[in-house]
């Protein structure tokens, strides 16, 4: 299980660093984002609090992006989710498509390749984005179970 009181300290702390005072609906909105392992959407932490409005979670969840307590990940379909920062160093993703894990990571070889590609570019690179979509071990082997299942499937009674 993840230390997610740790978790609150930080995106609380977050929240101090950019002078925000931590009201009660953003009290609510860390706790709940902290316990989160994966990835999640605004949409999502509003579902979890039906007291708290959708606005009111949004600008929370951008505030603690721009502190960097928090992730901006990009789904394959565009769709904006988020994820608590496990380091504040440059990284990049590796989300799962099925559950929505997230796992960080970073390369040289891809800060590497990244560069010298940007170099072709015209104009001032400022920033790159970029994900790997995957499925995880626990969806794969879930997958892979589910295949097995399936020729017996709708045969017992
Ligand atoms: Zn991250
Ligand atoms: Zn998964
Ligand atoms: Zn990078």
């Amino acid at each position: 299980m993840r230390a997610a009181r740790t978790d609150t300290a930080r995106l609380t702390a977050a929240f101090r660093r950019l002078g925000c005072r931590d009201t009660v609906p953003r009290r609510k909105i860390t706790e709940l984002v902290a316990g989160m392992d994966g990835s999640f959407t605004v949409e999502s932490v509003s579902r979890g609090l039906p007291g708290i409005g959708r606005a009111t979670v949004y600008r929370t969840i951008r505030l603690l992006v721009a502190a960097g307590a928090l992730c901006r990940l990009s789904m394959p379909d565009g769709t904006p989710a988020y994820s608590v920062a496990r380091t504040r160093h440059h990284h990049h993703h590796a989300v799962c498509v099925r559950c929505g894990a997230v796992d960080p990571f970073d390369s040289p070889e891809i800060e590497r390749a990244l560069q010298s590609a940007g170099e072709r570019i015209a104009g001032e690179v400022v920033g790159h984005l970029m994900e790997f979509y995957v499925n995880c071990r626990a969806c794969a082997s879930e997958a892979s179970a589910a295949a097995e299942r399936a020729p017996g499937e709708g045969k017992a009674t």
